[in-house]
């Protein structure tokens, strides 16, 4: 969008405000009211909009909402970020919480699902609300506890299975904490012996590209081997902030692997898909997975069938680089965790066929 008038809309701004991810986390956008204003038009169904964000609420950093043209009204990064009357009017009603994750946790927010990785929640504030959240379900609660008294229980968990050898940092986006907070959170888990690897899951590089900076950067390479999950859904998203962004985590020793979801209107074509695919393999970032969008509540417009999303994966698999392919999988309550979904296509089987000679005990 036309970033003067962003930038009128906001009292303080300057180019030392807007590179400054502080700046842009407090002047996020948390009404429709200031989206409008900003649109400079009205945002259609708003008055019914304002009975989803007392369910869902919003919030928007500045950089994400300049990426958004305000003339497409089916703009993709729109559809992510701004409310949308389906998310309460919808029918199926899906559950909150299909996975089960809030049966799984051994200790308050730490979700053990698989043998060998738990799972923590260390905060539900995000830079960028996502509508599409799977764990939407935690964004009105408050806050009950403090971070100390739960990364306590959470530790000593972990320091108890000895089976655990990976720890994910997730939420909510770990990298809302300041660095001061980023670093206690990471060194309390490294101290456990057994904890060989540390993963952080941030959508950060896409929303607010501003907080990787070069001191977290300093952090974060003390913590090696840490490896970094982000989600980019979109071309678009994929912006020089957005490289620069992760290009400073891969120079700190970092790797940079990318989580989509599947998600209708947004990015379930193949072209798309493709050229998102693309995108982050010329960032060096490695499609890591494509998730089958869950049937969480609030969240079932934006989700494809499954037929659709094999159909992309084999025509990407025709055209894209290895490297650029992510692995479509959907997740499964509990334990089952989650499962590779692949098309057993005609065309694939008549190929074997084909090439018998290739496989030994075929059939
Ligand atoms: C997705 C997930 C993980 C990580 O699974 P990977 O396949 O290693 O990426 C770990 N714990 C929970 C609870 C998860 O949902």
């Amino acid at each position: 969008m036309n970033k003067k008038i962003l930038f009128s809309h906001f009292s303080n701004m300057s180019i030392q405000n807007w590179r400054d991810w502080r700046w842009q986390f407090e002047n996020r956008v948390t009404s429709i009211a200031a989206v409008a204003r900003i649109f400079g038009k009205p945002i259609p169904q708003m008055e019914k909009l304002y009975s989803v964000l007392s369910i869902y609420p919003m919030a928007i950093t500045p950089y994400y909402l300049s990426l958004i043209q305000q003339d497409d009204k089916n703009d993709p990064l729109a559809l992510q970020c701004i409310p949308d009357v389906k998310e309460v009017s919808m029918l199926p009603n899906y559950p909150e919480d299909p996975l089960n994750e809030d049966g799984c946790m051994p200790a308050p927010k730490l979700i053990h699902r698989y043998p060998d990785r738990v799972l923590a929640i260390v905060t539900k504030t995000c830079a960028t609300y996502c509508r599409h959240c799977n764990r939407k379900r935690s964004w009105t609660s408050p806050e009950t506890s403090t971070l100390e008294s739960r990364l306590e229980k959470m530790v000593r968990y972990v320091a108890n299975s000895p089976q655990v050898r990976e720890v994910i940092l997730s939420g909510g986006d770990p990298l809302t904490y300041d660095d001061g907070k980023v670093e206690v959170i990471l060194s309390s888990f490294a101290a456990v012996p057994h904890i060989e690897v540390l993963r952080i899951g941030s959508r950060m590089p896409a929303v607010l590209p501003m907080r990787i900076t070069k001191d977290l950067c300093r952090i974060l390479k003390r913590y090696r081997p840490l490896w970094f999950n982000t989600q980019f859904n979109h071309p678009s998203e994929i912006t020089p902030d957005a490289a620069r962004a992760c290009s400073m985590l891969q120079e700190a020793g970092i790797p940079v692997s990318n989580q989509s979801v599947l998600l209708k209107g947004i990015n379930d074509s193949p072209d798309v898909m493709q050229r998102l695919l693309y995108g982050l393999q010329k960032i060096s970032i490695r499609p890591y997975y494509l998730f089958h969008c869950e049937p969480v509540k609030g969240c079932g417009h934006f989700r494809t069938e499954i037929k659709s999303g094999l159909t992309i994966m084999e025509e990407l698999r025709r055209h894209c680089s290895g490297l650029a392919m992510p692995q479509y999988v959907a997740d499964l309550p509990e334990q089952a965790g989650k499962v590779p979904l692949l098309s057993m296509s005609r065309s694939i089987k008549i190929d074997i066929r084909k090439h018998q000679d290739f496989f030994d005990n075929f059939e």
